[in-house]
């Protein structure tokens, strides 16, 4: 089961305190999307989650198991980034399987793997190529796919369309609902901007300076802001 649940999170960089008293139960197959300004504290909180960051305070579960000090690579969990982070001296295959080649998966169980996975995403005359030889919405199924092969029980993505254009941000949009929905992951998606959180969200956490703002189901948020602040962030052009 993959839960997740945040009791009473803190994080603070030296003196400055930038997550607060956050509780949040996530259930199993949940798309939960962290909305909220630039600064708020979304990618500190994921960090935290995938164990990049250190906690300061509290306690993180997944699947019931407490988290804080556990590797990123014994979580379930798996990232997908704003910017990538892709190998660029290697080809997209490798790339995709070099995670798996490192944790000491098979060759015959990686490739049995990979060809779903390539389909999906539509990379398959991709394959021998580089990154820098590929557009950036290509580049983002290379590390979308890269994340899928895991077969992560939880999925977490930090804001991973802010640098495509319009049109392959809704493209990927609806990819990554269709993945979330096959894979029957649980998925925590970071993001400003308001339309891919109304479109993607089972539950909207609408934050603010480290907090929770509001949270609930798109139409809660959006048609009954509960504070100043939401009535405000919700229907602003971003
Ligand atoms: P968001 O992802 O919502 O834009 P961040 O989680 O990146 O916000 O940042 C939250 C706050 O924490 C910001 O005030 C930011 O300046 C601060 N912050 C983030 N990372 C660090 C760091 N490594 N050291 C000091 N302050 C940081
Ligand atoms: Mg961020």
């Amino acid at each position: 089961m993959a839960t997740v649940e945040c009791r009473n999170i803190r994080k603070c960089y030296g003196e400055l305190e930038v997550i607060r008293d956050f509780n949040l139960s996530i259930q199993d197959h949940e798309f939960v999307v962290f909305l909220g300004p630039s600064g708020c504290g979304k990618s500190t909180l994921l960090r935290m989650v995938a164990g990049l960051e250190d906690i300061t305070g509290g306690d993180l579960l997944i699947g019931g198991a407490r988290m804080n000090d556990r590797d990123p690579g014994d979580r379930g969990i798996a990232m997908v980034f704003q910017n990538y982070a892709l190998y660029p001296h290697m080809t997209v295959r490798h790339n995709i399987t070099f995670g798996l080649e490192r944790t000491g998966v098979g060759k015959a169980e990686i490739e049995r793997r990979l060809t779903p996975v390539v389909d999906a995403l539509g990379l398959a005359i991709y394959l021998d190529r580089k990154p820098v030889e590929l557009s950036g919405g290509q580049q983002q199924r290379v590390a979308i796919a890269r994340a899928m092969i895991k077969t992560p029980e939880v999925f977490l993505f930090d804001e991973p369309l802010s640098n495509l254009d319009a049109k392959l941000r809704g493209h990927l949009r609806v990819e990554i609902a269709r993945l979330h929905k096959t894979l029957k992951s649980t998925s925590i998606y970071v993001t400003h901007d308001q339309l891919e959180a109304m479109t993607l969200a089972d539950r909207i956490v609408l934050m603010n300076q480290g907090r929770i703002e509001q949270m609930g189901t798109p139409e809660e948020i959006y048609s009954r802001p509960a504070t100043l602040f939401a009535a405000g962030f919700i229907g602003t052009p971003n």
